[in-house]
């Protein structure tokens, strides 16, 4: 931290860039501005690194590598291993997890020491803009401290949602309850069906609780291509998740003699009651997140916001104040770590790199794991999109389901064994590559060198001209029929 604490710098201090947020995208745009020199500063109340850092991405990918290795114990006698009794030490991991997030938090402050960037402890607002004063240089405060700089950028990320239905705040817990909880749930619901809801759900059923995901209509990640929807479906399924669909939430009850909690579903239809699913230690609601605004006072400094709250932004990351601009999830675009630090970075380039004036985020065609059990990665458009914006008569679709040689030597049926499933969406006479999606083994790692070439425009062609490496799970995508 740097001698600039709330009480350390004077009032009136001027920077080039004042940065509301230390997180994904905050923090790069802070590093790269000053790397060009400018005079830089980043206001922080929580430790830093954001939401990916610390409730987010990373505890979550350790969280799944420890359900993996469950999986892998599970598998090992198919491969000849004789497993004596294993168990499983939910505090252990806890510990450890926790430990590395704080050392990320350390290495974040020495790297923000070491870009000369100053880290300003505390919470910022606007203050109200006087009138007329719209052109002038924002100006941001900071405990009893008022900032100006020619350029502030909003970083503030977002936080969890719970739904409003009786008891909902008082017994369930969120993504950030999660990583709060000190032991493993026996029984768990898990109610959402987007990225948070079916990775947790992946995470509680393979570490061993009884785990009943529920969703509101009649599949998980609705927005993914229809071969997602299903595979994953299936095999969530088959790994021993309990999904229920058509259940919407609509009030959650606590049996004050065992602390269980009881979650009650809203009626399908006239004819139907509700349902009442009973017995859970814990019940995680993953319902989506909200940007955190509510105390920024983008109001009263002319900061516009969508009909959700998010800041309203143009393709430069311009706000509708001058000189005040925003990244990352609190524009609700692409709620993902690398779009929060590509549209920051990007953000510096243009406002700090004077051979730069033009530079800005693409928001095209971005790649992303949902790092389930299995996982999913995806890229570009799934088939309906590629339909309505294209026309049935210009897409082509290749498909492939195969086991994955991993599962090749299990005793179990060929039919019981995880599938993997590929989709490869193309477009016009010379079957532009405009979509893949793979579910299954290794889709997580699989999907990163794919969007290279889909980002530069690969057709289906020059996918069959890759030599294949074999053996792999990845080699379908350059051998589909
Ligand atoms: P954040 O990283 O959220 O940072 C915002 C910061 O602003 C916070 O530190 C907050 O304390 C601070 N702040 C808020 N208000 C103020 C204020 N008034 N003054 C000063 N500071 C303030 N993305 C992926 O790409 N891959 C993943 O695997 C992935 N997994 C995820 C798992 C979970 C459980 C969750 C919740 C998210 C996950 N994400 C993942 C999404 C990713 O974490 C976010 O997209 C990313 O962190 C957004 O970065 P950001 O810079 O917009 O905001
Ligand atoms: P999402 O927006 O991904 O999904 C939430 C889903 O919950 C909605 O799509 C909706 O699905 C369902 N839902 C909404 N309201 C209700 C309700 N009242 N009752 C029941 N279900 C409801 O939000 P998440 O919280 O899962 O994640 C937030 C964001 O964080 C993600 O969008 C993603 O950008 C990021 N993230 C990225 C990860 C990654 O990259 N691997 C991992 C985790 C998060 P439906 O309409 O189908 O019912």
């Amino acid at each position: 931290m740097s001698a600039a604490g709330p009480q350390g710098a004077g009032a009136g201090t001027h920077y080039d860039l004042l940065v509301i947020g230390g997180g994904s995208g905050g923090i790069a745009a802070a590093r790269r501005a000053a790397s060009y020199g400018a005079k830089v500063a980043i206001v922080e109340p929580r430790p830093l690194g954001g939401t990916c850092v610390n409730v987010g991405c990373v505890p979550k990918k350790v969280m799944f590598h420890a359900a993996s290795i469950a999986e892998t114990l599970h598998d090992a006698r198919h491969y000849g291993f004789t497993v004596g009794p294993t168990s499983f030490n939910w505090g252990k991991i806890k510990a450890s997890r926790d430990a590395y997030v704080r050392r990320l938090n350390g290495i974040y402050a020495s790297n923000l020491k070491s870009s000369k960037v100053e880290y300003l402890v505390g919470e910022a607002t606007f203050p109200p803009t006087r009138s007329g004063a719209r052109e002038s240089p924002p100006e941001v405060v900071v405990g009893e401290r008022r900032y100006t700089a020619r350029a502030v950028l909003i970083g503030t990320g977002g936080q969890p949602m719970m739904p409003d239905v009786r008891g909902a705040k008082e017994f369930c817990i969120d993504s950030d309850g999660f990583f709060a909880l000190e032991s493993l749930p026996r029984r768990a619901a898990v109610v959402g069906a987007g990225y948070i809801a079916v990775e947790l759900a992946g995470v509680l059923n393979g570490l061993g609780c009884d785990t009943h995901l529920f969703v509101r209509r009649e599949s998980v990640l609705r927005q993914t291509d229809p071969l997602v929807q299903e595979t994953l479906m299936a095999e969530m399924r088959r790994a021993g998740v309990c999904i229920h669909t058509g259940c919407t939430p609509s009030a959650v009850l606590r049996d004050d003699a065992s602390g269980l909690l009881t979650l009650c579903t809203a009626p399908r239809g006239e004819d139907d009651g509700g349902e009442q699913h009973e017995g859970f230690e814990s019940v995680l609601m993953a319902i989506g997140r909200s940007p955190n605004v509510a105390r920024l006072g983008l109001e009263a400094a002319g900061i516009k916001q969508g009909p959700r709250g998010h800041i309203l932004v143009d393709e430069f990351q311009q706000t509708s104040r001058d000189g005040v601009y925003a990244v990352g999830d609190v524009t609700g675009k692409l709620e993902l770590t690398p779009m929060a630090i590509a549209a920051g970075r990007r953000l510096a380039d243009r406002l700090f790199n004077g051979a730069l004036p033009q530079a800005k985020a693409s928001f095209d065609t971005v790649p992303s794991v949902y790092f389930t059990h299995p996982p999913v990665g995806t890229v570009g458009l799934t088939e309906p999109q590629a339909v309505k914006r294209y026309g049935q008569d210009n897409v082509k679709v290749y498909t492939s389901r195969f086991v994955n040689l991993f599962f090749g030597p299990f005793d179990t049926a060929p039919a019981d064994k995880p599938k993997t499933a590929v989709k490869l969406v193309c477009q016009g006479p010379d079957e532009k590559v405009v979509g893949l999606h793979v579910v299954g083994m290794g889709a997580d790692e699989m999907l990163q060198g794919f969007a290279v070439a889909i980002k530069m425009g690969a057709t289906k062609a020059d996918f069959d001209a890759c030599v294949a490496i074999h053996p792999t799970a990845a080699e379908e995508v350059v051998t589909l029929p």
